[in-house]
């Protein structure tokens, strides 16, 4: 091992003395960070002034951390992810380090609210959804549980795009959040990796007799470390998220230069830098461009070699000890290419024989598959990757070989199963399948809710399944309950720990101490008190963004995610369609009025989900505009859902919509924030809407629809979408009315692709077959809402039994099941 480091005393630059105090601190950034005096700061400088103040108490702890990681020198946890939805940092860090009201106070007393300067952060918004999200919450949970935990991933200079809604259309505008600079990163210029691309292999003969492969005529793009803190909530530990931008090996292309093309040269040097420049808007479907190839490869390579870097300047190369001291996550397939490169490091640079490199690196990797939908599985064509990697695609036909015999040996003849499991699939133009280079890569694979667990057991990875019995396993997710609850719902946060103590912010299980306070009128009173100043707060803030009044009596009814047919905002319409004409025509008897608020992006190229957005569009003018709606019925879109409005739609939430066809989300981790925020969830038996009802109670939850085998059933026995619309009048009135125009009168076709989807072509997520379930399931809903104290005890009951699904239950059972790492002792 090598020698310690002089290590300072803890705390020589202690900021907890009188001359480094919050205010003493706020005073000083404005003048020496933002270079301004009170009278002339704006909203923006106090921003950039706080968020320095906090910082500053995260260094000390961010750098004290890795000095105990060296010196104790734990096995460490690496998170590979080309996604970290992470939002914004201000208001969590100060939460995390505990001195958040000392810089409200602080602020306060400078004639400035928390707030307004919070609200002036741009969100760091690396990620799509769920996927990216959940890596986001997984570094607070491994920091929070002083696991020796690091993020690794791309640093995007455009994130995920920004939703305006022009001519009741979504249109992408570019994310450009470093625009005002970052005060929560640090450029590490040292940490820097060549990654190479393209070229050719050649083979030497080594002094051993062996061959040696050698890539070589490569194009070369450095990659440069940019670091993160991760503050663990009420702990000293600090983690880190290093995020890779690319940079031109030169900064100019001589030849072009030379030959007086300033302009030309400049241009070469961006196009490499291209790598990190924006991320993909696609939420479960692949983008099977060579950039995306080349992104992946690029942070994954730039990660690897870090790892490894690390590794060997702490154990030289006592190769045996890797699995000891390293564990790989891979967040899905994107980093999937690590397993290649890994094999590259061992094998061609560190010159490990082929088949002990094989035995640490299956030690070392664990996958978690995120969906079994088609569209979402990675392939790339054999003749793209040969091009743009090389020497990997000879690794994985050897990988691929070895595995293949051992197959064959096992399972002597079934050459149909050689086919379906191959690394490399012949059927359709020769493709690079990614997930089951992970999963024979891997020592672990992992679902993320029971039932997608059991799905990808019985469907996706069957077969896998038979071959390594006993690697597929279930971690179901979870979300951090200091953003999603602390941070998001102060008001309700307080009311809890006014009844059981605040362990529950770091220990989420104690929150069933809540459950008898469902039975206690004034709690529930309490309760619903804050529900609705968090509405009233919504309110303000629709009128003040779209001008519109909405009714904060009324029950909001909440669906926000990704825009995806398999989602079904599109049965969410059906049934608000419904509604509308129930009105229209006098049947209102018991209804309950509704606010109904949708948020979500679609993918720029998915022309389906960005047609639903158009309708949720104009249905909402329509029904917002008709004065017979007499305050029944309200439609909002809130445009450029990301983490930050979802902190402000979940505390506001009475009922949440998780309405997937059963066997299509994997998990869904909204529905878990709504839960915790008190929301009844209406709900398929899908994903983690199974066991958010096993901890509720199925009298605390509303289920409706098909169940997956019924699902299945109904596909095998042929589904006939006319069916349902012939027999039920209703299912047919608002069909007809989408096809012929109603909403579109400009424009009558304009929605004949949505009628036709679920119609003649089929309706594949079987909407139509859920309808009257849902339909009946909603009015349900709707009369338990009237009775507003009922409503409240089944509310309470939610946020009492929903303590399974905070992040740091689902983070420990990684550290024990999957990489046998623990917690770090200061
Ligand atoms: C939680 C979250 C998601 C995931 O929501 P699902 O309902 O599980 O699809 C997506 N985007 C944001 C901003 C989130 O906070």
């Amino acid at each position: 091992m090598a020698t310690p480091r002089k290590t300072a005393s803890p705390r020589q630059f202690s900021l907890n003395s009188e001359e480094h105090s919050i205010d003493n601190s706020l005073a000083n950034h404005l003048i020496y960070t933002s270079g301004r005096h009170a009278e002339a700061a704006t909203t923006r400088d106090w921003y950039e002034t706080t968020a320095h103040t906090v910082r500053d108490h995260l260094i000390e702890r961010w750098v004290e951390t890795v000095e105990n990681y060296y010196d104790k020198d734990p096995k460490r946890v690496y998170y590979l992810s080309l996604e970290f939805l992470i939002g914004r940092m201000l208001s969590n860090a100060a939460l995390n380090l505990g001195i958040d009201g000392q810089v409200r106070e602080g602020l306060h007393a400078l004639g400035q609210t928390m707030e307004a300067v919070s609200d002036m952060e741009t969100d760091a918004a690396l990620g799509n959804g769920g996927l990216g999200r959940l890596a986001a919450c997984f570094l607070d949970s491994m920091a929070t549980l002083d696991l020796p935990g690091m993020g690794y991933g791309i640093r995007y200079e455009y994130g995920m795009f920004n939703q305006h809604i022009e001519n009741g259309q979504q249109v992408e505008h570019p994310d450009n959040w470093l625009r005002y600079g970052n005060p929560w990163e640090f450029q590490r210029p040292e940490r820097l990796y060549p990654v190479k691309f393209y070229g050719h292999v050649v083979e030497f003969p080594a002094q051993d007799g062996s061959v040696e492969q050698h890539w070589v005529d490569c194009e070369t793009v450095m990659a440069m470390a940019y670091d993160m803190p991760v503050p663990g909530y009420n702990t000293e530990t600090v983690n880190n998220l290093r995020l890779w931008s690319a940079k031109a090996t030169r900064e100019f292309n001589l030849d072009s230069f030379n030959a007086g093309d300033y302009v030309g040269a400049v241009e070469d040097k961006t196009s490499t830098e291209n790598l990190s420049k924006v991320l993909y808007p696609n939420d479960t479907s692949v983008m099977g461009r060579e950039l995306r190839l080349r992104q992946q490869y690029f942070f994954v390579s730039a990660s690897i070699q870090d790892i490894l870097h690390r590794f060997t300047h702490e154990h030289d190369s006592s190769w045996e000890l890797l699995p000891e001291k390293v564990a790989i996550q891979l967040n899905d397939t994107h980093p999937a290419i690590a397993v290649a490169e890994m094999m590259h490091a061992l094998v061609d640079v560190y010159r490990l024989k082929w088949d002990r490199a094989w035995s640490l690196t299956t030690r070392v990797f664990a996958y978690t598959n995120h969906t079994l939908m088609p569209e979402a599985l990675e392939t790339w064509p054999v003749d793209m990757f040969e091009r743009v990697l090389p020497r990997h695609l000879d690794i994985i036909y050897k990988i691929n070989h070895y595995f293949l015999h051992d197959v064959n040996h096992r399972f002597p003849g079934d050459t149909e199963l050689l086919k379906r499991v191959s690394i490399i699939d012949e059927d359709h133009g020769r493709r690079v399948r990614m997930a089951h280079l992970a999963v024979v890569g891997s020592h672990t694979v992992n679902g993320v809710a029971a039932i997608h667990s059991d799905l990808l057991k019985t469907t996706l990875f069957a077969d896998f399944n038979r071959i390594f019995p006993g690697k597929i396993i279930n971690v179901t997710n979870g979300i951090t309950p200091r953003r999603w609850l602390n941070q998001c719902n102060p008001g309700l946060t307080e009311l809890i720990a006014s009844r059981i103590g605040s362990g529950f912010i770091k220990d989420l299980s104690q929150i069933e101490k809540l459950a008898p306070f469902a039975e206690d009128a004034r709690f529930r009173k309490e309760f619903m008190q804050i529900k609705q100043a968090n509405k009233q707060r919504l309110v303000e803030r629709i009128h003040h963004r779209l001008g519109m009044r909405i009714d904060p009596e009324s029950m909001f009814d909440v669906q926000v995610k990704r825009i995806h047919e398999y989602k079904r905002q599109l049965l969410n319409v059906l049934h608000v369609i419904t509604l509308y004409n129930r009105i229209r025509s006098g049947k209102t008897e018991g209804m309950t009025p509704r606010t109904v608020i949708f948020a979500g992006k679609a993918a720029p190229g998915y022309r389906m989900a960005k047609l639903i957005i158009r309708l949720i569009l104009d249905v909402a003018g329509m029904v917002n505009r008709d004065p017979a709606i007499n305050g029944l019925l309200k439609v909002i879109f809130l445009p450029n859902y990301d983490v930050s409005s979802a902190e402000r739609i979940f505390p506001a939430s009475d009922l949440s919509e998780q309405i997937s066809t059963a066997g299509t989300e994997a998990s869904g981790t909204g529905n878990m924030k709504m839960a915790l925020n008190g929301a009844l969830t209406i709900g398929t038996l899908d994903g983690a809407n199974i066991e958010i009802r096993e901890e509720v109670g199925e009298d605390n939850i509303f289920i409706f629809g098909l169940t997956t085998q019924q699902v299945a059933e109904l596909r095998m026995r042929g589904y006939n979408p006319w069916e349902y619309y012939n027999a039920n009048a209703e299912l047919k009135q608002a069909l007809d009315m989408i096809a012929e125009g109603y909403f579109s009168v400009e424009e009558p076709e304009r929605y004949k692709p949505i009628y036709e989807t679920l119609t003649w072509n089929g309706d594949y997520y079987l909407l139509l077959a859920d309808y009257a379930s849902y339909v009946k399931t909603q009015e349900d809903v709707g009369a338990l809402y009237r009775d507003k104290d009922e409503w409240a005890r089944r509310a309470i009951l939610n946020v009492a039994r929903v303590g399974k699904f905070s992040s740091d239950r689902t983070i420990r059972e990684y550290a024990q099941k999957v990489w046998g790492v623990e917690p770090v002792a200061r």
